[in-house]
C-alpha cells in the first residue's frame, strides 16, 4: 500500500520500541523502521492520500490534495503532540524517543515520496513496503481508525505503566 497512511500509531510505536530496546541513535532509528514494517503487517484499513495519480486513484482533483493535505497534517500534528507526551510521562531517552518515531514515519514518507518522484531507488523502496503491508482487506475505516486508537493507547500505557 502506498497510497495509504496513518501516521500517529508509527510514531508513537517507533518512538516506544526505541526508548525501550535501544541505547543508541542509530539503532532507536532502526527500531522505528522495524516497528513500521510489524505494525504494517497487522490487517488494517488507512485514510486515502489522494496526492499524486496513481492506478487507485487516476483522477486527483485539487480538492482531493487539500483534504489529503489536512488530514496528513492533522496526523502528523497529532503524532508529533503524542510523541511529545509520551517524552514527557516516561523516563525514555528524549533523542531516542525522537529518532524511533522519525524511523517509525520514514517507511511511508519515503513511499509518499515515491509516488511524487518515481525513480529507481524509491521504487524498489515502494515494492519493500507493499511485500510487507497487509493485503487489502474489508475493514471499513472508521473499525480500523479505532483499532489504530487502540493500537496507540496501548503502547502509550504500556510505556507509562512499565517505564
Ligand atoms: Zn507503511
Amino acid at each position: 500500500m502506498v497510497n495509504n497512511m496513518v501516521i500517529t500509531p508509527h510514531a508513537v510505536t517507533g518512538a516506544v520500541a526505541a526508548g525501550i530496546l535501544t541505547g543508541h541513535p542509530l539503532t532507536a532509528f532502526v527500531a522505528g523502521l522495524v516497528s513500521h514494517f510489524l505494525l504494517d503487517m497487522i490487517p488494517h484499513e488507512e485514510y486515502p492520500v489522494k496526492l499524486f495519480p496513481s492506478p487507485e486513484y487516476p483522477q486527483i482533483t485539487t480538492k482531493d490534495r487539500a483534504i489529503s493535505l489536512l488530514i496528513i497534517g492533522i496526523d502528523a500534528l497529532a503524532a508529533s503532540v503524542i510523541t511529545l507526551w509520551v517524552v514527557q510521562i516516561t523516563d525514555l531517552d528524549p533523542t531516542l524517543v525522537l529518532l524511533g518515531a522519525v524511523g517509525g514515519v520514514m517507511p511511508d514518507v519515503l513511499a509518499v515520496t515515491g509516488m511524487a518522484f518515481p525513480f529507481l531507488p524509491l521504487n524498489w523502496w515502494l515494492k519493500v513496503h507493499t511485500f510487507f503491508h497487509c493485503p487489502p482487506n474489508n475493514l471499513t475505516v472508521a473499525s480500523s481508525l479505532f483499532s489504530q486508537i487502540g493500537l496507540t493507547a496501548v503502547v502509550i500505557t504500556a510505556a507509562y505503566l512499565f517505564l
